[in-house]
């Protein structure tokens, strides 16, 4: 009997989210019901973009529609977009994935799960909510920075004010004030909206060519026969070998490649230059990483350490850009990296310089 991603997910996972999408709606409704002055009201959830409008019944019916790629809409345009952008084989390997989106766990996580060919029909990776979530309040901290930075008008101390009230959210999400985002004026928040979806898009897309990666790179193929511990990318016989570190830089390079290197994107402009917010957004998927350790220099597990990984990043990004690109994203990386060591002191060195 072969064995399908998706029903091995819901296998494992039974206290899964069938629809992400539907789930959060479904909550923020009954918060909203729960308390009469909620203190994040449902509508202006929506107007902010946090969650997804479906005001009408038959907007509300589109949760039925079929998400074949994931439980995340999100996740399964990121599978859909991949998908029209690559090569018939490879297409025809990606039709065979399955990405499941798990709750909030200790730490953020997605993971590339081992499978037998023998049994395993297609290919599963897993998602969690942390890391998700720590790479959407990343993502709000950037766009805050360079809208703060690039802007010299009247609105300065309003997006500055929004830009801490980003950083708080990182360590405290009971700060978060949406008012802040709210109050500037339209023509503004459009252009955010624009640059923290764009940079959100390119992290998660990151993430999930990443574990595309080291599925089509054969790092997680498990021979039916043999002593090798499962659902890990740890194997047994590879103890005192470096070996799961290279797979790691093999998925980053990977992952590299396989979202920027096809100039059909839409993340490439008029110019054929690639948009710096997709860009740069790899280097944040790092951040959201090092936000779990006190010292990303260090190795944990049998994972680099994400120093490493930033740097390997860093130079592989390099083919994508000018050097003068390369050394602005690598300037506003390290503000916002010091912003947030200033603010809340995480580590205990510099590990970005
Ligand atoms: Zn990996």
């Amino acid at each position: 009997m072969k064995k399908y991603p998706k029903d091995q997910f819901f296998d494992e996972n039974l206290n899964a989210q069938r629809n992400w999408d539907e789930y959060i709606l479904k909550t923020a409704k009954e918060e909203a019901q729960k308390d009469p002055h909620p203190h994040l009201p449902i509508d202006q959830l929506i107007e902010d973009n946090t969650i997804p409008s479906f005001s009408t019944e038959e907007e509300e019916e589109d949760f039925t529609t079929e998400l074949w790629y994931s439980n995340d809409s999100f996740l399964n345009t990121i599978m859909l977009h991949f998908i029209d952008n690559v090569d018939e084989k490879t297409r025809h390997e990606l039709r065979k994935f399955f990405i499941g989106k798990l709750g909030p766990q200790k730490s953020p996580n997605a993971e590339a799960r081992n499978r037998k060919p023998e049994i395993d029909e297609g290919y599963l990776i897993t998602y969690n909510f942390t890391l998700d979530f720590g790479i959407s309040r990343l993502t709000e901290v950037y766009a805050s920075y360079i809208h703060y930075k690039g802007h010299i008008g009247e609105y300065k101390k309003q997006l500055g004010e929004l830009l801490l009230n980003n950083y708080m959210m990182l360590f405290n999400l009971e700060k978060f004030n949406p008012a802040y985002k709210r109050n500037l004026p339209v023509h503004i928040q459009e252009q955010y909206n624009e640059s923290s979806y764009k940079h959100y898009f390119g992290a998660t897309a990151f993430v999930v060519a990443h574990e595309i990666g080291h599925h089509l790179l054969k790092h997680t193929i498990v021979k039916e026969d043999s002593m090798m511990i499962t659902y890990k990318n740890v194997f047994i016989d590879k103890i005192g070998t470096n070996i799961d570190h290279e797979y790691e830089f093999a998925a980053d390079d990977f992952a590299v490649d396989f979202f920027l290197k096809d100039k059909r994107y839409e993340l490439y402009n008029k110019e054929r230059k690639i948009d710096l917010n997709y860009l740069t957004s790899p280097l944040y998927v790092m951040l959201a990483l090092a936000l779990d350790t006190n010292d990303p220099t260090a190795v944990d597990g049998d994972h680099p350490p994400i120093r490493d990984r930033y740097l390997k990043l860093l130079s592989k990004l390099s083919n994508y850009c000018t050097e003068g690109e390369i050394k602005l994203l690598k300037e506003i990386f390290r503000d916002i990296v010091q912003g947030i060591q200033d603010m809340y002191k995480p580590w205990i060195k510099v590990w970005w310089e």
